[in-house]
C-alpha cells in the first residue's frame, strides 16, 4: 500500500469514542482516500469497517446545500435573522427557559463551546442538552459521585498491560472494534483473560474466558457481591482506604444485596469473583449496557467501589474505563454540553463557579440551576413550555425513547430549527428552518476520545453549496441576537484558545480539566496540534490521574457509594412479557445518515430485526424470517424475526438504526419507554417491556432496482446496493395489479415488463427492462420470499432472473460478513467445507476475509465453530 503519511492530512474518524486517527487525501474530484494513521496513539494505523468505509460517505447525493425556511430555499441572511428574531421574541415573551438547544456528540469541541456559551451565558438558560445524555450521562454522574469530578482514570495503554479485562455492558467487538483488536493483540501477546458481563451473547463473547448473561439491570447486585467477597477474603486495600471514605456504608449495602437476582449460575459467579480478586491488573470496561439504565449511575458506582476498595485504580494496567459511543462525547462533557454542567467541569449550581464563568465571558445572565435533560426537554417541548427549539446534528425523532411522542412534540413546537448535513432525516423533515451544516471532512476543530486524548479534526474538502461550520452558524446567531463582541469569532482556533484559558480558571477551583497549557497556541500551533491527552499545563501533560491518591472532593478523597440493586423501571407482565434490549450493529452508525450511504456497510445486516430465543419463538408461534410486531404502551415496531439463543429466554434484542427514511415501521425507539436514571437522567434503553406477536402480512415482497424505490406498504426496509437499492416489503390487503404497483414502486411507467404470475397462490414475479437492460425486479409471495437476495441485489443480466436462484457457475455469496473485502457468508461456508479451513487465519489466507480491519473476526470464528459443529454432528 502507498505510504500516504507524508502528503495526507491527519484527522480523526467521526464515529465512535475510540477516536482513531485517519490520513485523508482528497482525490481532486470531491472524493477522498482514507487510511488509518499509524502515528495516532488511539489506533496506531488500525481502522474498523466503518472507519475504512469513510470515503464512501462523503458524496453529495443526500446533502443539504442551502438554508430552507418552510421548505423553501433561501439565503443565510434571511434564515439566520429569522432564527435570531424568533429566539429573541420567544425569550422576551416567555423567558429564557422557553427556548432550548438539543445538540450532539458529533459536534466538535469548538462548536459545543459556542452553543454552550450562547445558551448558558447570554440567553441565560441551561436548556442545552446533548444526545450524549443517551450515551454516558450515568458515567458522568458516577464519576462525579466517586471522584468529585468527571475524570476517566484509565487509558487505552492499560489494555496492553492488564491481565484481566472485564467488559460490562459493552459489545466492544462491534461498538469499539479498534479497541477490541488492541485487546485481542494483548491477549495474543500476554494471555489476557476476558470476562463479558452482558445479558446477550455478543461478538465480544467469542474470545471471552467467561460470559455472564445476567438478568437485565442486575449489574449492581453482581458488583456488590464482588465487593462483599473482596471484604470476606480480606482483600480490601488498607492503604487505598486512606484515600477514600464510605467503605463501611458501601459494604453494608453490598452485604444486604442478593446476587441471585442476576439469575447467574453460582459457579460462574464464583469464577468471576475468583478471577477478579486473583488478578492484580484488572481493567473494567463499561459502556451503554451500564449507562442506559434507570440505575445506571449506581451501576457505575458499584464498579468503581470494587476498584477503589482494592486500589485497582491509578496504576498501569488497571482501573475502570468507560468507553463512549460518540467521537466527541467526552469533549461535550468537558465543555459543558450537558444541561447540568458548566464548561471545564465547573458546576452550574456552585455560585463561585458560575461567577467565574460569568466574569470570564462578560455574560449578562447565567442560570442558577441545571436545565432540562433530554427526556424532560422533549416533554417540555410537548407540553408547550419550550416554544423554540434548535436541534443540531442529531435525530431525536428516531433516537429518543418514546420516539413517537418526541416526533409529535417537535411537530407541534411553534418554532424548530435543525442544523444538519442532510434534509433527509425524520427530524429535519419537521424543521421550520433547516440550516446546511458542514460535514465531517469539511470541518476544523478538536475532539476528545474516551481516554482523554484531544485530537484535531481537519478540513480537507470544501464545504459544498452554502454549508457552514456549526460554530460559525451559532456565533452569527449570537451576534444577530445582540451579543456582537462575545461571538466575534473568525476561526475555531480562537475559540479553542478561549476555552483553554477558561480551563486555567477552572483549575484554580481545583478542577481536573486543565488545558491552559494550550491557551497560547497561535494559528500555526493549533493547526499542527498533535494528539494530546489532558491535562496540559505549564508543568504537566497527560499522565495518569489518582496515582497520588488525590481525588477531587473537597477533602481530596474518593467516595465509595452505598448502592443497592433496583429492578428496571418497567415490569414484565402478561401483556408485556419480554424485556427489550436495544443496541448497535457492527457496520452502522446511529440513524444511518452516513453509513447508510455505503453499499458495502449496508450489506452486512440489510434489514431491521428482532432476536428472539427459540423457546419464546416456539411459544409465540414465530417461525424463522417471519415479521413480528413489537408493542409496548408507547408504540409499535415491525421487524424481521431472527431466532437465536444469543438472547436468553424472555429477552429480545433489536438494533437502533432504522428510521422513517429507511424502514418507517421499524423505529425501535418508538417502543422504548422513557424511564430515566434519577441521578443522571439517562434513559433506560436496555430494559423496556414489550409484547411480540407474528405480523400476519397478506403478502411479502423482495425488490431490487437500479434506482431508489418509494414503497408505501405496511412494512418496508430499503438499503443501497452497489447497483442501486434492495427492499423488503410486506403488506395487508389484496393487490390485483402487481404491474401497476411495481411501476409506482420503481418509478418506471414505461419500462418493458416480464411477468410470471400465479394469482391463485398469491405469487408474482416481475422484471423490468430498459434498453435491453434489467433495471428492476419484484418477487411477491404469500409467505416470506425465498430467493437468493445477495445474488439478485447485483441485478444480474440473465434470462432466468425470475427463478430467483443463482446459476451453478455464479453462486450466491450470501450476506456480507467481511465488509472490507466484500466476502459473503455462503462464500466463507463453502471455503470452510471444500478447503477444510480450520482457523480464522486460514479463512483469511484463502479469501482475505478478516485480514484488514479485523471487525469481522469474531463472526468468522463463530461461523467456523458452527460449521465444524454441524459437520461433527453429521
Ligand atoms: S473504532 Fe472504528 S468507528 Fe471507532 S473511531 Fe476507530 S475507525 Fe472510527
Amino acid at each position: 500500500m502507498k505510504d500516504l503519511s507524508a502528503c495526507a492530512t491527519r484527522s480523526t474518524c467521526p464515529y465512535c469514542g475510540v477516536g482513531c486517527g485517519v490520513l485523508l487525501q482528497p482525490d481532486g474530484a470531491g472524493g477522498l482516500t482514507v487510511t488509518g494513521d499509524p502515528d495516532h496513539p488511539a489506533n496506531q494505523g488500525r481502522l474498523c469497517s466503518k472507519g475504512s468505509a469513510l470515503a464512501e460517505t462523503v458524496g453529495l447525493s443526500q446533502r443539504l446545500l442551502a438554508p430552507l425556511v418552510a421548505g423553501k430555499e433561501t439565503g443565510w441572511d434571511h434564515a439566520l435573522q429569522l432564527v435570531a428574531d424568533r429566539f429573541r421574541e420567544t425569550i422576551a415573551e416567555h423567558g429564557p427557559d422557553s427556548v432550548a438547544f438539543y445538540v450532539s456528540g458529533q459536534l466538535l469541541t469548538e462548536d459545543y463551546y459556542v452553543a454552550n456559551k450562547l445558551m448558558k451565558g447570554f440567553i441565560g438558560s441551561a436548556n442545552i442538552d446533548t444526545n450524549s445524555r443517551l450515551c454516558m450521562a450515568s458515567t458522568v454522574a458516577g464519576h462525579k459521585r466517586a471522584f468529585g469530578t468527571d475524570t476517566v482514570p484509565g487509558t487505552y495503554e492499560d489494555l496492553d498491560e492488564a491481565d484481566l479485562v472485564v467488559l460490562v455492558g459493552s459489545n466492544l467487538a462491534w461498538c469499539h472494534p479498534v479497541l477490541y483488536q488492541r485487546l485481542m493483540a494483548a491477549r495474543q501477546a500476554r494471555g489476557t483473560k476476558i470476562i463479558v458481563v452482558d445479558p446477550r451473547r455478543t461478538a465480544s463473547c467469542d474470545s471471552a474466558d467467561l460470559h455472564l448473561p445476567l438478568a437485565a439491570g442486575s449489574d449492581v447486585a453482581l458488583f456488590n457481591h464482588l465487593l462483599s467477597q473482596i471484604d470476606t477474603a480480606g482483600l480490601v486495600d488498607v492503604d487505598s482506604l486512606t484515600h477514600t471514605t464510605g467503605i463501611h456504608e458501601a459494604l453494608d449495602s453490598a452485604l444486604a444485596d442478593d446476587v441471585s437476582v442476576t439469575r447467574l449460575n453460582p459457579d460462574d459467579i464464583a469464577q468471576f469473583c475468583q478471577m477478579w480478586m486473583g488478578t492484580e491488573k484488572v481493567v473494567t470496561i463499561f459502556s451503554q449496557g451500564v449507562n442506559q439504565s434507570s440505575s445506571g449511575s449506581d451501576k457505575v458506582n458499584a464498579i468503581l467501589n470494587c476498584h477503589l476498595a482494592t486500589g485497582r485504580i491509578g496504576k498501569p494496567g488497571c482501573g475502570p474505563l468507560s468507553v463512549t459511543g460518540q467521537p466527541n462525547a467526552m469533549g461535550g462533557r468537558e465543555v459543558g454540553g450537558l444541561a447540568n454542567m458548566l464548561a471545564c467541569h465547573l458546576d452550574i449550581e456552585n455560585a463561585d463557579h458560575r461567577a467565574a464563568v460569568r466574569d470570564f465571558w462578560s455574560a449578562p445572565a447565567m442560570p442558577e440551576a441545571p436545565g432540562l435533560k433530554a427526556v424532560d426537554l422533549f416533554r417540555a417541548v410537548g407540553d408547550g413550555r419550550v416554544k423554540a427549539l434548535w436541534v443540531i446534528h442529531t435525530n431525536p425523532v428516531v433516537s429518543m425513547p418514546e420516539a413517537d411522542a418526541v416526533r409529535d412534540a417537535i411537530a407541534a413546537c411553534p418554532f424548530t430549527v435543525v442544523s444538519d448535513i442532510t434534509a433527509r432525516t425524520d427530524t429535519a423533515r419537521l424543521a421550520d428552518v433547516l440550516l446546511p451544516a458542514a460535514a465531517w471532512a469539511e470541518k476544523d476543530g478538536t475532539v476528545t476520545n474516551s481516554d482523554r486524548t484531544i485530537s484535531r479534526q481537519r478540513s480537507v474538502l470544501p464545504a459544498p453549496g452554502q454549508a457552514r461550520a456549526d460554530w460559525d452558524i451559532l456565533a452569527e446567531v449570537g451576534r444577530r441576537m445582540g451579543w456582537v463582541s462575545a461571538f466575534d469569532y473568525q476561526t475555531p482556533g480562537e475559540i479553542f484558545r478561549e476555552y483553554a484559558t477558561l480551563s486555567g480558571i477552572a483549575a484554580k477551583f481545583g478542577r481536573d480539566f486543565d488545558i491552559s497549557g494550550l491557551s497560547d497556541l497561535d494559528a500555526v500551533g493549533y493547526d499542527a496540534l498533535q494528539p494530546t491527552r489532558w491535562p496540559v499545563t505549564a508543568t504537566r501533560q497527560g499522565g495518569r490521574f489518582f496515582a497520588d491518591g488525590q481525588f477531587y472532593h473537597p477533602d481530596g478523597k474518593a467516595r465509595l457509594l452505598p448502592v443497592t440493586w433496583r429492578a428496571p423501571a418497567a415490569k414484565t407482565e402478561p401483556r408485556y412479557p419480554f424485556w427489550l434490549n436495544t443496541g448497535r450493529l457492527r457496520d452502522q452508525w446511529h440513524t444511518m445518515t452516513r453509513t447508510g450511504m455505503s453499499a458495502r456497510l449496508s450489506a452486512h445486516l440489510p434489514e431491521p430485526f428482532l432476536d428472539i430465543h427459540p423457546d419464546d419463538a416456539h411459544v409465540t408461534g414465530i417461525n424463522p424470517a417471519d415479521l413480528v410486531q413489537v408493542a409496548s404502551p408507547h408504540g409499535t415496531s415491525i421487524l424481521r424475526a431472527r431466532i437465536t439463543s444469543d438472547v436468553t429466554q424472555g429477552q429480545v434484542f433489536a438494533p437502533i438504526h432504522w428510521t422513517g427514511e429507511t424502514a418507517p415501521s421499524a423505529r425501535i425507539d418508538a417502543v422504548v419507554a422513557a424511564a430515566t436514571d434519577p441521578v443522571s437522567g439517562q434513559p433506560e434503553s436496555k430494559a423496556s417491556v414489550v409484547n411480540v406477536t407474528r405480523f400476519n402480512a397478506e403478502w411479502y415482497g423482495f425488490a431490487v432496482s437500479d434506482r431508489e424505490m418509494q414503497p408505501s406498504c405496511e412494512y418496508w426496509a430499503k438499503t443501497p446496493t452497489k447497483t442501486g437499492y434492495r427492499a423488503e416489503l410486506a403488506g395487508m390487503g389484496t393487490i390485483n395489479d402487481w404491474q401497476t404497483t411495481a411501476r409506482d414502486l420503481f418509478g418506471l411507467p414505461e419500462a418493458q415488463t416480464t411477468i410470471v404470475e400465479d394469482p391463485a397462490r398469491g405469487m408474482a414475479r416481475l422484471a423490468f427492462h430498459e434498453h435491453g437492460q434489467l433495471v428492476a425486479a419484484l418477487f411477491i409471495s404469500p409467505e416470506p420470499v425465498a430467493v437468493m437476495r445477495d445474488y439478485l441485489a447485483t441485478l444480474p443480466q440473465v434470462p432466468d432472473l425470475l427463478s430467483g436462484r443463482a446459476p451453478a457457475d455464479r453462486p450466491d455469496p450470501g450476506p456480507v460478513l467481511c465488509s472490507c473485502f466484500d466476502v459473503g457468508v455462503n462464500t466463507i461456508l463453502t471455503a470452510i467445507e471444500t478447503k477444510g479451513l480450520m482457523s480464522v487465519e486460514a479463512i483469511g489466507e484463502a479469501l482475505q476475509a478478516g485480514t484488514n480491519c479485523g471487525s469481522c473476526r469474531p463472526e468468522l470464528a463463530s461461523l467456523l465453530a458452527s460449521a465444524h459443529q454441524k459437520e461433527a454432528a453429521q
